[in-house]
């Protein structure tokens, strides 16, 4: 009996249950990766992030070729092509069954839908697997409804963890023979600057658990207090790894409970980090405006954003007059990857201060981002602009001086990205002299003010 795996978003070998189940039921096993720059392109994937899979590709086909698991590849123009070049695929290579993992955004779900319709048709079985550490349908509030605010789900989630013994798949089972040769994989076109940045990252299944086991040995303790210091790298950067599936959240669960206590106060923060990104799975998977573009709130699909071409323009390039903002955007532009305290002071600038709609910023970051992931990008903007579930209230809005201040006290970040302010006298927020005699951007907005708009706007929206 021939099998097909398919590689959607997991793109690893260990704890992946559908390449593991598939390699386990049957007589040989092909593995498929579907080429399809038009669904990138409709979901805003970065190249970065584009090019950072098809690099885990290659390593992952010599892998599977160890394996007797030939990776193949297809071409598709646009998500609603996979479901009939698959079928092509099947019917010609006399397959049998096709092994899944589950994803949640709405086109993926009706992707698979189609997908298992026309499977039947042709007398092909489907099997999906889910590989989130607990099924977004196992966790409801008492009166079985789904959460809508992070600490009540997180209290389920943990009170799940506590009767469970979180455990990992290993690598998949070695095929008795190879029937075909794999495809080469093909390249996608990469600007010089860009080919560099992706260089600053490693890859590699095996180089993602070491950093994994790098930070759980070295950085976790210290996490609580270090986590909000952009200048300091104490967070574990396994968000791009987390993103494209080369490592999974189960085995972030798996590997920090097996070598620390949550007692521990930088355990337990990284933990709830981990259900975090849970949280906002849950939330796409359970409310399909998320996947419609829409604010999670309705009530908001009518604010009154504002159009200014110039002033978003200006946050992109990091050229708002906010020292901490542009360092941030500066930081995003030229590595592809943000800081999250940053994350959330930029988001809250842009949906705040200059009222610029959230979903401006969301399509910005996961066109930038190596470490784009649809459900925590748009959990983090809807929390920035208020719209999303368990939200940032209206009427608190971060000042990014302040903010600038409290976690960039010495202004390290800021000089790093912005070495021309090295030498002023409030790297927080110079003086328009200084501005005028370094030639850096007078403020867009006065903060105060726009703040005082931004509440104004909100609340009289709100009544
Ligand atoms: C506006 C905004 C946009 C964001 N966009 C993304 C995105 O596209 N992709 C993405 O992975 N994260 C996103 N985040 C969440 C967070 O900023 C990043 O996950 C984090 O900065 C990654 O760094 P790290 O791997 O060192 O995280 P760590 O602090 O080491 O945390 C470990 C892991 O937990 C998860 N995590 C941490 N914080 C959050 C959070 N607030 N929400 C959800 N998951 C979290 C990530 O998978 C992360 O890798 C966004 C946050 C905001 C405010």
């Amino acid at each position: 009996m021939k099998n097909l795996f398919i590689f959607n978003s997991d793109f690893r070998l260990k704890d992946n249950p559908a390449l593991y189940r598939a390699s386990h039921s049957g007589d040989s096993l092909d593995a498929l990766f579907i080429f399809n720059q038009q669904k990138w392109r409709d979901h805003n994937e970065s190249d970065l992030k584009i090019a950072f899979q098809i690099e885990h590709l290659k390593i992952l086909s010599k892998e599977l070729d160890d394996l007797n698991i030939p990776l193949k590849v297809i071409f598709a123009n646009g998500i609603k092509e996979e479901a009939p070049k698959i079928i092509e695929y099947v019917t010609s290579n006399n397959i049998h069954n096709v092994f899944v993992n589950k994803e949640y955004g709405l086109n993926e779900i009706q992707r698979n839908s189609d997908l298992e319709r026309d499977l039947k048709k042709v007398g092909v079985k489907h099997h999906i697997f889910d590989s989130s550490i607990f099924t977004p349908d196992s966790i409801k509030t008492q009166s079985e409804t789904f959460f809508k605010v992070y600490t009540p789900f997180s209290k389920a989630f943990r009170s799940k963890l506590s009767t469970k013994q979180i455990e990992v798949l290993g690598i998949p089972k070695k095929q008795s023979s190879k029937q075909q040769n794999s495809d080469e994989i093909p390249a996608i076109d990469l600007q010089p600057n860009k080919k560099e940045i992706l260089d600053l990252y490693e890859i590699g299944e095996e180089n993602a658990l070491q950093k994994l086991e790098q930070f759980l040995d070295q950085k976790i303790l210290r996490y609580k207090e270090e986590r909000d210091i952009p200048s300091i790298d104490g967070t574990s950067s396994l968000s791009p790894y987390l993103s494209s599936g080369v490592l999974s959240s189960k085995q972030c669960l798996h590997y920090v409970l097996g070598k620390h206590s949550e007692n521990d106060i930088g355990v337990r923060t990284w933990v709830n980090e981990i259900i975090w990104r849970e949280f906002y799975k849950y939330i796409l998977f359970h409310n399909p405006r998320v996947s419609k573009n829409l604010s999670f709130a309705e009530k908001y699909d009518d604010f009154p954003w504002s159009e200014n071409k110039e002033h978003f323009d200006s946050w992109c390039i990091g050229k708002t007059g906010v020292p901490i903002i542009d360092a941030a955007m500066f930081q995003l532009n030229s590595t592809g990857w943000m800081h999250n305290r940053l994350r959330m002071i930029v988001a809250m600038y842009l949906t705040k201060n200059l009222l610029i709609d959230w979903r401006k910023g969301e399509k910005y970051f996961m066109e930038h981002l190596i470490d784009g992931d649809f459900a925590s990008n748009n959990g983090g903007w809807q929390w920035s602009a208020s719209t999303g579930v368990d939200a940032a209230p209206y009427f608190r809005i971060f000042n990014p001086v302040t903010q600038s201040e409290r976690f960039d006290k010495d202004g390290i970040f800021i000089k790093k990205w912005l070495p021309q302010l090295s030498l002023v006298k409030n790297i927080h927020d110079p003086s328009s002299e200084e501005r005028k005699e370094i030639g850096y951007s007078l403020h867009l907005v006065d903060l105060k003010d726009s703040r005082k708009r931004a509440i104004d706007v909100f609340s009289n929206f709100s009544k």
